[in-house]
């Protein structure tokens, strides 16, 4: 690395699309963004917006085959701004990858070793680690002299104590296939939790949070003097909150019940409770702003679902405030939890015995800045607070090679 590489790459890589962001380390300035989408089909989608140029978004479709396919056509964008890849000011390229296990609490530089070991957490992240390791395999091709830096989703929670983490089953079993909560959303998490202790004028070690992360996925943390202590995704992203298609908590035995009785398979189960649950199971629509339209049409379907999707979040802030004995703010975050106030307001309502509220006003106010939503007296602040998780990979990133 030079002394005048202060830019960092950021991909996060799914199974059919790479999502990307070139930052400039000095300031946090986004210089281009974009993504890729249906990787493998004869419809891909590369959206690309070159932020330093000033230019719009340029859009090209046609079939792109795979990652590797993928990643030149975002190279190509990135060189005819003259941001390419081989350019002197890159300093790393940072990766989001979902599963770290308990071997990564720390963003790492990648060999060959924390390769392979990325690849033995497999099956215990079969939707998410394989296309990073593509992501990075790729990215490892195009510019192998380049830091290339894993950031895990699951690093942040590797803080919460053996009795948060550990589900109560035979400790034999569990151990022999690594089955315990290992949390997800993390850079989230981490991120969001900090700029609230900021918001607030204190050092995250001063204060405990209650971060909301409610996107597409959904999680609750809870977050004690800078420190993760419980989180509601475990050792899949599928537990806990409800969440657009996923079902969160459930008893478990309503899978062998789905066994036994509906003659589902595994894999059935599998994409019932992943894809085709949470809102979408309950209503037929997952984006929040479909839902609020059709309950102010009078649609009970989707009311019921929105007060099922409240009702669990509810129990997350009650429970969160029980681990944490102190709650000094809750703070939402993500597609849901910085932009649907209905949800904020609901999710907060009948709390004031808990020193938690919603000023109606301020819940109104559309921003992208971090801002508080409870009234002067409430005892807990109440935020919204945009994450930015692309951000946070950059500079965990950054700071690695750097170190
Ligand atoms: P994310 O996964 O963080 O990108 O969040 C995506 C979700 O945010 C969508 O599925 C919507 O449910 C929700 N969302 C985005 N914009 C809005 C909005 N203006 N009002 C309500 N919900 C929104």
């Amino acid at each position: 690395m030079t002394a005048t590489a202060t830019r960092v790459l950021v991909l996060n890589s799914g199974s059919s699309s790479v999502k990307y962001q070139l930052i400039d380390m000095n300031d946090g300035t986004r210089l281009a963004v974009g993504l890729v989408e249906r990787i493998g089909e004869q419809t891909s989608r590369l959206a690309h917006t070159p932020l330093a140029a000033g230019g719009d978004k340029r859009e090209t479709e046609g079939a792109i085959a795979d990652h590797d396919a993928a990643l030149k056509a975002v190279a190509a964008e990135l060189a005819a701004d003259g941001l390419g890849l081989d350019s002197p000011q890159l300093a790393a390229i940072g990766h989001r990858v979902v599963h770290g296990g308990l071997k990564f609490t720390e963003p790492t530089v990648i060999d060959d070793a924390v390769l392979k070991e990325i690849e033995r957490l497999v099956p215990v992240a079969p939707l998410h680690n394989p296309a990073n390791i593509t992501g990075i395999r790729t990215a490892q091709a195009m510019r192998p002299d380049l830091p290339q830096v894993a950031v895990f989703d699951t690093a942040f929670h590797a803080t919460m104590p053996e009795y948060a983490a550990r589900y109560a089953i035979d400790v034999e079993t569990a151990d022999a296939h690594r089955i315990r909560r290992y949390g997800f959303h993390g850079t989230s998490h981490a991120y969001v939790s900090r700029k609230t202790a900021a918001l607030l004028g204190k050092d995250p070690s001063e204060v405990n949070v209650i971060v909301l992360h409610l996107g597409n996925g959904a999680s609750a943390s809870a977050v004690a003097g800078g420190r993760c202590v419980d989180t509601s995704m475990g050792l899949t992203p599928l537990e806990g909150l409800v969440m657009g298609t996923r079902s969160g908590d459930i008893d478990p035995a309503v899978t062998f019940h789905l066994k036994r009785v509906a003659g589902m398979s595994t894999d059935e189960i599998d994409v019932l409770l992943n894809k085709k649950s949470g809102l979408i199971g309950l209503c037929g629509d997952n984006d929040m702003r479909e839902i609020r339209r059709r309950i102010d049409e009078g649609d009970e379907r989707a009311r019921l679902a929105f007060d099922i999707y409240i009702h669990r979040l509810k129990k997350y802030i009650g429970a969160y405030s029980a681990v944490l004995g102190r709650v000094d703010a809750v703070a939402f975050t993500a597609g849901v939890g910085e932009n649907a106030a209905p949800v904020r307001e609901a999710a907060v309502a009948g709390l004031e015995e808990m020193g938690m509220a919603v000023d109606a006003s301020l819940n109104a106010v559309r921003s992208d800045e971090p801002r508080l939503i409870s009234p002067e007296y409430a005892r807990v602040a109440v935020a919204v607070v945009p994450t930015d998780e692309e951000l946070e990979i950059a500079q965990q990133t950054y700071a690695l090679v750097n170190a």
